[in-house]
């Protein structure tokens, strides 16, 4: 199998100021090329540190892969570094200079002669063509080895990933032994009872069963080497042992589900957000096409506001408290009435950090779903962080949703 390495330049890298979100599709992609992957550097913009980065690469992996410094200016050394790695020079490529400036020209840019530095490439390197950028990619070949250049920008640098550099990773350096995954979500069991559940399972080695904990959620990787078909039986099994548990694959959003489900009812959906300030209808109209089925939220986060917009009795609130069942329920039931929808989902609780002014403790949540059915309430006793809290909220709210659609 052959070995790829990543090098990802830049020093707001190393500062925290980016995530390398560039590195983390390429550890996404080589799986599925049958590429091996064992090790990944981040170095500074410092000329010297990325050749030495560039040379411990060379010395254990067949494709090296950096991405980022690129561009025009002083600090984009990747090239020079490579020739410097290889021990080739540099080179312009006239013609590529002058596509260079006509692409400034017409597109009415300000031209600085640094702008050439783009046109550069080590001697005997290919460019990838960037549709999406200036800069092109470079595809540097020593012997069997490669280094393959990318932009750093995520506009630029996935498509170029996902193209060109995908293809002749396939065509030169792919394996047989292709790595295929399905990823299996979760929710309304904890990672202990799934485990237990499939413990048997877990230990199977082709295909693998990796359980991640997620918040409110458990996704299951199955993993297959060699024939895709080998996951078919263990997804089914999987699926047989968990039930309606798992809500989804791949992409699949809790949310994205939840609405799917309510569309097949033929119901509108809303939601009264106490705690969650939004959580909820943020994420629900994150889908796209939500707009058919998602009618619309109340955020009631005080007593007089929980009365006038939802229409709960002062004295119920009084009575029962802010932080309640009833209250939930009354909130899920009065949003149901003032949005005229069929099902509503409502959340209340404390967030933290502080108790609240009825004593109820931090981390006490009631969620509510209200359909012509019937209104159902969970109650729950979180222990985290403020925004913790709240995002676990909001998904134990569409957790029940989805488990009430599922009847
Ligand atoms: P440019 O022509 O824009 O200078 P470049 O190829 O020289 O591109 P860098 O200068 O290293 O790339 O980075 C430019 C921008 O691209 C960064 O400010 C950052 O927003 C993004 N970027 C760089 N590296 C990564 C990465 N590994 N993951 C995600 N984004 C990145
Ligand atoms: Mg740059």
């Amino acid at each position: 199998m052959k070995v790829c390495e990543v090098i990802s330049v830049g020093t707001e890298l190393l500062m925290g100021q980016i995530a390398d979100t560039d590195a983390q599709a390429i550890g996404r992609l080589l799986p599925e090329l049958g590429i091996a992957h064992y090790h990944r550097q981040t170095v500074g913009d410092n000329l010297d540190r990325l050749v030495g980065a560039l040379q411990l690469a060379l010395s254990r992996s067949d494709v090296v892969i950096t991405i980022g410094g690129l561009g025009p200016t002083e600090d984009d050394l990747t090239r020079e570094a490579i020739a410097a790695a290889l021990g080739v020079s540099l080179e312009t490529d006239e013609q590529f200079a002058q596509v260079l400036r006509r692409m400034f020209a017409t597109r009415n840019l300000p031209w600085v002669d640094s702008q050439f530095r783009q046109a550069q490439r080590p001697a005997g390197a290919k460019f990838l063509d960037n549709p999406n950028g200036s800069a092109p990619g470079l595809w540097c070949r020593r012997g069997s080895q490669v280094i393959v250049a990318m932009p750093g920008p995520p506009g630029e640098f996935m498509p170029m990933l996902s193209g060109p550099v995908r293809e002749r990773l396939i065509r030169e350096f792919g394996g047989a032994e292709t790595l295929h995954s399905r990823i299996l979500r979760v929710c309304g069991l904890g990672e202990s009872v799934v485990e237990d559940r499939l413990r048997d399972l877990l230990s199977s080695t082709n295909p693998t069963i990796a359980p991640y904990a997620k918040p409110g959620e458990v996704h299951l990787r199955l993993t297959a080497r060699g024939d895709a078909s080998l996951l078919d039986p263990l997804v089914a099994e999987v699926r047989r042992r968990l039930g309606d548990s798992v809500f989804g694959e791949g992409d699949e959003t809790l949310e994205l589900v939840v609405l799917a489900l309510t569309r097949e009812r033929g119901w509108k959906l809303g939601v009264a957000e106490s705690l969650t300030g939004g959580l909820v209808g943020a994420r629900l109209t994150s889908v796209p096409g939500a707009s058919d089925t998602f009618a619309g939220g109340i955020i009631a986060y005080t007593p007089s506001q929980k009365s006038s917009l939802l229409g709960i009795p002062v004295e119920l609130l009084r009575a029962e408290g802010l932080v309640s069942s009833a209250s939930a329920e009354a909130m899920a039931h009065g949003c149901r009435e003032k949005l005229g929808v069929e099902m509503a989902i409502a959340t209340t609780g404390n967030a933290g950090p502080t108790a609240d002014v009825d004593g109820k403790p931090v981390g006490l949540t009631y969620v509510s779903v209200s359909t012509p059915h019937g209104t159902h309430v969970e109650e729950f006793k979180f222990r985290g962080t403020r925004d913790g809290n709240r995002t676990r909220a909001a998904q134990a709210a569409l957790t029940l949703a989805y488990r009430v659609l599922r009847g």
